[in-house]
């Protein structure tokens, strides 16, 4: 596991332009300077050289980030700011009754067994899973359904719904979270257990894509292979080199929607409905919106003002920084309402929360806000 000092020349790569600034949602709220990448880089760098503490006040502008990543897409020095914040994170956390305390709920004796109590539970209602036609080309899909599916269901359910139209296996595993949570509250022990996991899974599986239908889950997975590229194609395993060499070319996942996409299907709609759409700030790659939404009848799609900002929820963030959060949520939710659409969607469950906090902040209505796949199931299914 890195150490802070092991980004020191990360942390002086900060060039201190200020660009961070002009995309940082949280700047862009309180104007301070401690909140976006170039102040942090300032206080971690008074770490390293032993002129400041990582104390209680460093920890508060680390948790003061919603880790959306659009300072580092935009920074001139391509800083990765996330893995530095979390590093930081992890030591000041590490020694503190609070950081302690929450190791203990992230802990597999207590996570894990909620999470396994959920998933006998919901056993009883599950949705059957789907085989393809053996006799034709199946594609096999190996389905990382993140943790609110364990919770909330309806993805899920929405997804086998679609799915099982199509000639795909979907294979399922006993995955345990992608780590994102874990991540974010510094708890990098517990992010190395369930991507160790989780891996050893992928690695055993044999199959073409792995499906998610979450984007947060999505950017974590493939943060693990970010990191773990070298290792993996040291590995004896040759179908696991031709899975590296795929990431590479950026097949190896596919969102459910992304999939859908590029499938030969219609969405037939009853009656005429206006959707919108919410760009989660860990999706990638949105190309699969516009020739989806063509493959549906009875759609009108209107854009939203600032469609790919951020919600402002991001988890621990909404719990640590309230006010800041439904700040930003709230002028998420009022660009939302000025479409007046009757749908709003997204790919990612936080993403959901942000929006409905939004809308109770700014005291307005909220239209129906779902996962997109969850929208499509509404529609009749017909082949092309
Ligand atoms: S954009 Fe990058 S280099 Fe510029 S101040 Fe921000 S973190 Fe530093
Ligand atoms: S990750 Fe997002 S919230 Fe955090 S400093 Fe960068 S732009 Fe701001």
């Amino acid at each position: 596991m890195k150490k802070l000092e092991d980004f020191a020349d990360d942390i002086n790569k900060c060039s201190k332009c200020g660009l961070c600034q002009s995309v940082c949602p949280v700047y862009k709220i309180t104007g301070n300077d401690c909140a976006v990448s170039r102040g942090k880089f300032v206080m971690l760098d008074g770490v390293l050289k032993g002129d400041l503490k990582l104390n209680k006040n460093i920890e508060k502008y680390l948790d003061m980030c919603l880790k959306c990543g659009k300072c580092k897409n935009f920074c001139p020095s391509n800083i990765d700011v996330c893995e530095i914040f979390n590093t930081a994170k992890y030591e000041c956390a590490k020694n503190t009754i609070q950081g302690k305390f929450e190791k203990f709920f992230e802990s597999k004796l207590f996570f894990g067994i909620f999470m396994k109590f959920m998933k006998i539970f919901r056993r009883i209602n599950s949705a059957a899973s789907i085989s393809g036609d053996s006799g034709k080309c199946c594609i096999k899909l190996l389905y990382f359904k993140g943790c609110v599916n364990n919770v909330y269901p309806k993805t899920e359910r929405a997804l086998k719904k679609i799915f099982s139209n199509l000639n795909v296996e979907l294979i399922e595993l006993d995955f345990d979270c992608c780590g994102l949570p874990f991540l974010s509250s510094g708890n990098l022990e517990r992010f190395e257990e369930v991507k160790k996991h989780n891996l050893e899974l992928i690695n055993n599986c044999d199959f073409a894509y792995i499906l998610t239908d979450c984007a947060s889950c999505e950017s974590t997975l493939k943060g693990y292979f970010n990191s773990t590229h070298k290792s993996l194609e040291e590995s004896k395993n040759t179908s696991i080199v031709r899975e590296v060499s795929r990431i590479d070319g950026g097949f190896l996942f596919v969102n459910a929607a992304e999939f859908l996409a590029g499938q030969n299907i219609k969405f037939k709609f009853k009656k005429p409905v206006k959707v919108t759409f919410h760009k989660p700030c860990h999706l990638e790659n949105d190309d699969f919106l516009k020739p989806l939404l063509e493959k549906c009848e009875n759609i009108e799609y209107v854009e939203m003002k600032d469609y790919d900002e951020c919600c402002g929820f991001a988890g621990e963030f909404a719990v640590k920084n309230p006010k800041i959060s439904r700040k930003i949520s709230k002028q998420k939710a009022l660009n939302a309402y000025e479409t007046g659409a009757d749908y709003i969607l997204t790919t990612c469950p936080a993403c959901v929360m942000g929006l409905h906090q939004g809308f109770l902040a700014a005291g307005k209505r909220a239209p129906k806000i779902m996962n997109i796949i969850e929208f499509l199931a509404f529609a009749e299914f017909a082949d092309k």
